[in-house]
């Protein structure tokens, strides 16, 4: 089944250019290689455990809070509306938006220092990395191949960053940052749909919370101006409806300007086909005021959300769980479960840190209370 080619750029991946699978397998027989991604990306188990990591929040302390999941998916709308306006590859995009948090630990980057802190003498631990492990050996789906067997493109645009000793250890796939060449287009538009998505969402959650309040917000730039332009709009506007106003502008804005400013950086660097875009340095980003409006709001959100105490509070204990959970079971792997055991035989520490990686923050909780609480089985 061939992409629909009409509509693409000849600067985006399709099916003509694409390095293809690990496993060679017949072409489907009524999608495209990329939709293929992005379904087996849905299936997968990886996935559905996303609706129950945290992305700022823990899962349990409200209903209405992002995850992970809604977080991806939110990255995916954004991926997919970049992707469309430049004439790009619509279902790559997607498929490495839904994919590119697999591979993180329950309770967010605490989570993800902990268990790289755990594994600092046995090779660390990345959460990018990770979703490329999940996709690539750890989904047992098929009866053909370990992990999902997705294209080249996908799993290119799953690696965001890798050190060069790893990238050595990855063939093809990390060739570019030992050479110093870009991603895709698509994969360049994922990271930053991400950042888009984050940041914004992170604004409403925050307020949700009662952590930050409006009126502190105006500190930064990009909300101010876009709430003024919402009371300007709607005089007696306020509470929630001020908030998603504002914010869905503010994304609008973020997306409005990283297509213009990629479309001038591509004319600027005479971009015209993929291997064009592979050779030129990155091609995606924000305007110059943009790129520092958008830097003060993450700032304003690690000062006064990520760093607050009751966020700090939770962080903490996330942190002494996964680090518990790893010592115990590095002191008598006869304690994981037994397909983890299996694991264990070739390499201890990092059968234990797929097995914790993987956990969501309720599963974590309630195996920590099984391991260390008297009383618990
Ligand atoms: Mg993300």
């Amino acid at each position: 089944m061939s992409d629909p080619v009409s509509c693409l750029a000849a600067y985006a991946v399709s099916e003509a250019n694409s390095r293809g699978r690990r496993h060679p397998e017949p072409a489907p027989a009524a999608r495209g290689e990329y939709q293929r991604d992005r379904d087996r990306v849905v299936h997968s188990t990886a996935f559905r455990r996303l609706e129950y990591k945290t992305q700022v929040f823990v899962n349990h302390e409200g209903d209405l809070f992002r995850t992970r999941l809604t977080h991806s998916i939110e990255v995916a709308q954004i991926a997919r509306t970049l992707a469309r306006a430049m004439r790009l590859n619509e279902d790559l995009a997607e498929a490495i938006a839904l994919a590119h948090d697999l591979g993180h630990t329950p309770f967010g980057h605490a989570g993800q220092d902990a268990l790289n802190a755990c594994m600092r003498e046995h090779g660390g631990f990345e959460h990018n990395l990770q979703s490329l492990r999940i996709v690539d050996l750890l989904e047992e789906r098929y009866g053909g191949f370990d992990g999902l067997n997705l294209t080249y493109e996908t799993r290119e645009g799953i690696l965001k960053h890798c050190a060069p000793k790893k990238a050595r250890e990855l063939g093809e796939l990390g060739r570019r940052f030992i050479e110093g060449t870009q991603p895709s287009l698509e994969a360049q538009l994922c990271n930053l749909a991400d950042e888009i998505g984050y940041n914004n969402h992170d604004v409403d959650d925050g307020l949700r919370s009662g952590l930050i309040q409006v009126e502190q917000l105006d500190e930064a730039g990009i909300w101010a101006r876009h709430a003024a332009e919402t009371r300007r709009a709607y005089p007696s506007i306020g509470g929630r409806r001020l908030i998603h106003e504002t914010v869905r502008r503010m994304i609008n804005s973020l997306a409005v300007d990283l297509i213009e400013e990629t479309r001038r950086n591509m004319t600027a660097a005479g971009v015209e086909t993929i291997d064009d875009v592979r050779q030129a340095g990155p091609l995606a980003a924000f305007s110059q005021a943009m790129h520092a409006e958008h830097t003060e709001l993450k700032q304003f959100l690690r000062l006064h959300l990520y760093q607050h105490y009751q966020v700090l509070r939770m962080t903490s204990k996330a942190r002494r769980i996964i680090g518990d959970l790893f010592d115990a079971l590095m002191e008598d792997p006869r304690l994981l479960p037994p397909q983890y055991q299996q694991m264990a035989h070739a390499d201890k520490p990092r059968a234990i840190a797929d097995y914790v990686a993987g956990m969501t923050d309720r599963y974590a909780i309630r195996e920590h209370r099984r391991l260390f609480a008297v009383g618990e089985i």
